[in-house]
């Protein structure tokens, strides 16, 4: 890690008046939850066309749920890692206005982050086909979707499917979601890039929108991406935990010699 690197991302968030951060898989994977893409990926074991397109689903409920149960147990046994709690702790200070997350897996909220924008939703929730009522998974047990015995999948009271509410493949981004992460792009001086390969459209425009408007980008990510040659003004390369924690510190550090 590049301490002076490090020194100047601390610099320019400190002084920033409006930072976001945008999160992908890659935060989480310290916290157990396997990137989809890749070597070992979910999408390496289930082909996304055949469990992760809307028209699968619909074509096959039973078949992608049975792989949704494996999804949410990985993500019921994730806990947030402390890239997630750092992140809270800097919306805490004032650091941080937001985050749009890519990611589906509640761990910004359970590290107590309060402002975030989820690109492709959560997958704690459910909701209908049919009627649009949504279901809170652990509302589940008290009030009980009818489980259709012959289909094994959840059903809703009104006999419609549920689906987790997350974005599959060939559904549209949530009209709210997009708005308001194009908002906080809008207004962010700063856009801090966390565990993300920008290779999801449109997630993967918001970088260069913020960018277009003069925003600095700080990217941290394992290894360099298409965005760093392209937007990336600091790129801070290591784990997101790590890399987050060093800043976090630094900057503590420059507002102590401050005050
Ligand atoms: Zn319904």
């Amino acid at each position: 890690m590049d301490k002076h690197k490090i020194k100047e991302a601390a610099r320019i968030l400190s002084f920033a008046h409006f930072p976001i951060a945008l999160t992908g898989a890659g935060i989480s994977e310290e916290s157990g939850i396997p990137a989809f893409r890749g070597e070992g990926g979910l999408w390496a074991k289930y082909n996304p066309a055949e469990y992760a397109h809307i028209n699968a689903f619909l074509e096959n409920p039973k078949k992608v749920w049975q792989m949704l149960k494996e999804l949410d147990g990985i993500l019921r046994a994730a806990k947030p890692n402390p890239a997630h709690k750092v992140l809270a702790l800097m919306e805490a200070e004032g650091l941080l206005k937001g985050i749009v997350t890519q990611n589906v897996d509640n761990l910004h909220q359970a590290a107590g982050s309060k402002r975030v924008v989820e690109f492709h939703g959560n997958a704690f929730c459910l909701r209908c086909l049919s009627c649009g009522r949504a279901y809170k998974k652990e509302d589940m047990s008290s009030e009980q979707p009818l489980i259709d015995l012959i289909q094994d999948v959840p059903r809703c009271h009104c006999g419609g499917l549920l689906k987790p509410d997350v974005v599959f493949f060939g559904e549209n981004i949530p009209t709210r979601a997009l708005l308001e992460a194009q908002v906080l792009t809008a207004a962010c001086d700063v856009m801090l890039i966390i565990g993300t390969s920008g290779e999801v459209a449109p997630a993967n425009y918001l970088p260069y929108d913020a960018k277009q408007h003069g925003a600095k980008i700080i990217e941290i990510n394992l290894e360099a991406t298409i965005l760093t040659e392209a937007v990336t003004d600091i790129f801070l390369q290591g784990k997101a935990s790590k890399v987050l924690i060093a800043l976090e510190e630094e900057i503590r550090g420059m507002r102590g010699k401050k005050s």
